[in-house]
């Protein structure tokens, strides 16, 4: 039978159990971490570079909005249908291809999650090190899309130091390879570091090799328990500087409170602020530079110094790291969830002005983050329900936001612009970069189906040339 109506023929290149149509399935592919939601028309998921490459030709024709989803953790709505088309969900692409152990890489597809892809390198003796918090559940093709970083960002960097080359499907279907598997490479322009941090709005990747290297031998968990905000924070740059942590992450007061069960009880009852730090390497250097962190940080202000003496122990630590995110809607049932990022010796000048923000607008406003690399997360709770509140908090976000470009810092650090952060963008960038993105953006994506309405403040697809395929 030959296909007939649009959808007909999308369900044609991925085979109809691939297509889901459905309201209740369609529905479950419009969301993402942000809690923002719009309902795809279609969902397909493709199983190879080919289908993707059919998906996009077809739907360029058509002029169909298409949209990638790794796992949908993402914070800003960059998988969320906003001018509903197409979900492309790459969950059906995550094999791991390939571990090169002479030569330090990995090919992977975009749906592998970031945990297995860690924990298959760990098997060969090798270290994929971005961490982002959601590793268990996301997927590289997501961290790709949106450079996510983690704790060990500080001494590791983020997820575009890894990636040597992209095999990606453009928005007319072409297929390019960029990048190259070797250290070095100098021919053209960068073009997988165009790909990286994207979000889905120029190409859609379908193959991505990564750099690996040696796995740590030892790793060292030390809790440093301060007063306050600020005596903490303020030994950041010394920390960085003299001891190399691959972890350097704090919390606030109210953070604290919202852990305080999972935190070893040992933590003082007056704990102002944490700071969780991490050394790793080979274990005599670890052993020897961890008694030396512990004994610089018994000469600081800090209130309590304690030590995991076991990985159960440094898993509890990370246990309380990581409840903080859900925790927080204790205080209130809405959070505005912000990563701003300042060079770290302003840490404390924006911490400071977050906790006057608090007060003044008489909201709940916590800090904690990746304070080794300046990259604070900043949540805004509050009752997006009661008016007031909503206002309050929206002011909160634009001050924050330019606050930190004040101190020399940047919108965001790891969640990306997407949906949430779009209509920020002009605060940070020049026009002349705008322009130039946005030429790009053209170059390769003439009709804007790809991910319409993300990073761009108003590129929603132009409604009158949109295809219905519903
Ligand atoms: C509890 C929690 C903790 C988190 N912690 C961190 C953290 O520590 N660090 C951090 O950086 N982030 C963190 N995040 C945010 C999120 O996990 C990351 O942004 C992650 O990279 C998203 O991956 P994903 O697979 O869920 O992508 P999705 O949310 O599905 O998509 C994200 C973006 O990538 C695009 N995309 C996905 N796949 C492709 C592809 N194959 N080709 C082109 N574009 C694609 C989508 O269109 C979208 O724009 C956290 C989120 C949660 C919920």
């Amino acid at each position: 039978m030959h296909p007939t109506t649009l959808v007909d023929q999308f369900a044609a290149i991925v085979g109809e159990e691939n297509c889901l149509t459905g309201e209740e399935e369609r529905l479950c592919y419009g969301h993402d971490g942000s809690k923002l939601c719009h309902q795809p028309a279609l969902v397909l998921l493709p199983a190879s570079t080919e289908e993707v490459s059919k998906i996009m030709a077809l739907a360029h024709r058509h002029t169909v909005p298409v949209v990638a989803r790794g796992a949908g953790t993402g914070m800003t709505g960059g998988a969320v249908p906003r001018s509903g088309g197409l979900v492309l969900a790459m969950s059906r692409c995550n094999r791991i291809l390939e571990i090169d152990t002479e030569n330090h890489l990995a090919v992977v597809e975009p749906g592998v999650l970031t945990g297995d892809l860690k924990t298959a390198a760990q098997r060969h003796g090798l270290f994929y090190p971005p961490d982002p918090a959601s590793s268990a559940f996301c997927t590289i093709g997501g961290n790709v899309a949106e450079n996510a970083g983690g704790p060990s960002a500080v001494k590791y960097g983020v997820t575009r130091d890894y990636v040597r080359a992209l095999t990606v499907v453009l928005a007319d279907g072409r297929v390019l390879h960029t990048g190259e598997r070797t250290a070095k490479g100098v021919v053209g322009y960068d073009l997988t570091r165009l790909f990286v941090g994207a979000e889905g709005t120029l190409g859609i990747v379908t193959r991505i090799t990564l750099r690996l290297i040696p796995l740590p031998e030892d790793k060292a968990t030390v809790l440093a328990v301060f007063p306050d905000v600020a005596s903490a924070t303020a030994l950041v740059p010394a920390l960085v500087n003299d001891f190399a942590p691959c972890t350097l992450e704090y919390m606030d007061r109210t953070a604290i409170g919202l852990v305080r069960r999972e935190l070893p009880a040992r933590v003082p009852a007056d704990a102002g602020a944490l700071l969780l730090i991490e050394l790793d390497g080979r274990q005599e250097v670890v052993r020897r530079e961890q008694k030396r962190l512990v004994d610089f940080l018994h000469t600081s202000p800090a209130l309590a110094v304690m030590e995991a003496n076991a990985p159960f122990e440094a898993e509890e630590l990370w246990r309380a790291r990581r409840a903080l995110s859900p925790a927080a809607f204790s205080l209130r049932p809405d959070k505005l969830s912000e990563d701003v990022v300042v060079p770290r010796n302003r840490i404390p000048q924006l911490v400071a002005f977050v906790e006057e923000l608090a007060v003044e607008l008489a909201l709940p406003i916590f800090t904690f983050g990746h304070a080794g690399d300046g990259n604070i997360h900043v949540n805004i709770m509050h009752n997006a329900a009661l008016a007031p509140e909503a206002q309050a908090a929206a002011a909160a976000k634009k001050r924050l936001f330019d606050k930190a470009l004040a101190l020399g810092g940047t919108l965001s650090g790891e969640h990306g612009i997407g949906m949430t952060k779009a209509p920020f963008l002009a605060l940070e960038l020049e026009p002349t970069a705008i322009e130039v993105m946005r030429a790009l953006k053209t170059a390769l994506d003439s009709k804007g189906i790809l991910n319409p309405g993300k990073i761009f403040p108003e590129n929603p697809i132009d409604s009158s040339e949109k295809n219905s395929i519903e």
